[in-house]
């Protein structure tokens, strides 16, 4: 069976307590022999590490998701920067920016928004400096802000390299990102029926410039769309993706591996 990655999961979201040696047993029965579980605050990133320690597939990602920011300190980086020397902590994130749910959706004031953004911002750019110092690639979570999150991590493109998570964005985005050294990944979205604009995308990447991900337990593929999402289903999305591609899972498995390797150059 073709190897495969999941380069995006939530193995310490509650979905999964008591499941863990059951989840990696069936991602490896379905060719799924490395899974990278993603922090979204000091806690969960804490515990990706504890994971990552007593599971050898298992990778850590340490971070705070824009979305999670209510508990964060004023200064993120010096809780972070503990946890990256770790041999298994592979990347900071994920980071960035979330204009999808603000306060003003919530019974909030514009004025809220303004104030929401802005600690948005600038949570992302101290886990940005953070990376630069620790020559650490950057995982980024972006929604209905992609113009906004481009425009801060320009400033550090030259210095980290960032895997656009879960993208589904158009052609022209998906240039902005390449032109900038960066990457992708897609989910199960893509295998969505409705989702002919991220098949385009898909079709529109170079073969070295993606990996594939489950956002596990989120966004499961066809045909458990709905369910809950673990990292064993990553081989459906490659599927689609490889058949959009039109190149055959061994060599999908070659490129998207050997891409995981590069970005992430602590990964085993
Ligand atoms: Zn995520």
């Amino acid at each position: 069976m073709e190897p495969f990655y999941d380069t995006h999961a939530h193995l310490t979201f509650p979905d999964f307590t008591e499941d863990i040696p059951g989840l990696i047993e069936r991602a490896q029965a379905a060719g799924i022999t490395r899974i990278i579980s993603i922090g979204t605050d000091l806690e969960s990133s804490k515990s990706a590490v504890a994971l990552a320690e007593a599971h050898a597939p298992i990778y850590a990602v340490v971070g705070w998701h824009p979305n999670d920011l209510a508990a964060a300190p004023d200064d993120v980086a010096p809780a972070l920067r503990e946890l990256c020397g770790h041999s298994k902590v592979v990347a900071i994130g994920e980071m960035g920016i979330d204009h999808f749910r603000l306060p003003s959706g919530n019974g909030g004031s514009p004025m809220d928004d303004e104030v929401w953004k802005t600690q948005q911002e600038k949570i992302f750019r101290q886990q940005l400096e953070l990376a630069v110092e620790q020559k650490l690639n950057v995982v980024i979570h972006q929604r209905v802000a992609l113009e906004p999150t481009l425009d801060i991590f320009q400033e550090y493109a030259d210095r980290v390299r960032g895997q656009f998570h879960c993208f589904v964005d158009d052609q022209s985005g998906l240039n902005r990102v390449i032109e900038m050294g960066s990457i992708v990944s897609f989910t199960g979205i893509v295998t969505f029926k409705n989702a002919h604009q991220v098949r385009e995308t898909v079709a529109a990447t170079p073969l070295d410039k993606l990996m594939v991900e489950t956002d596990s337990p989120f966004l499961s593929p066809m045909p458990y769309r709905g369910k809950r999402c673990e990292p064993a289903y990553t081989h459906y999305t490659a599927k689609k993706v490889a058949e959009v591609k039109g190149v055959s899972l061994a060599e999908l498995s070659g490129f998207t591996c050997t891409t995981a390797h590069e970005f992430f150059p602590k990964l085993g």
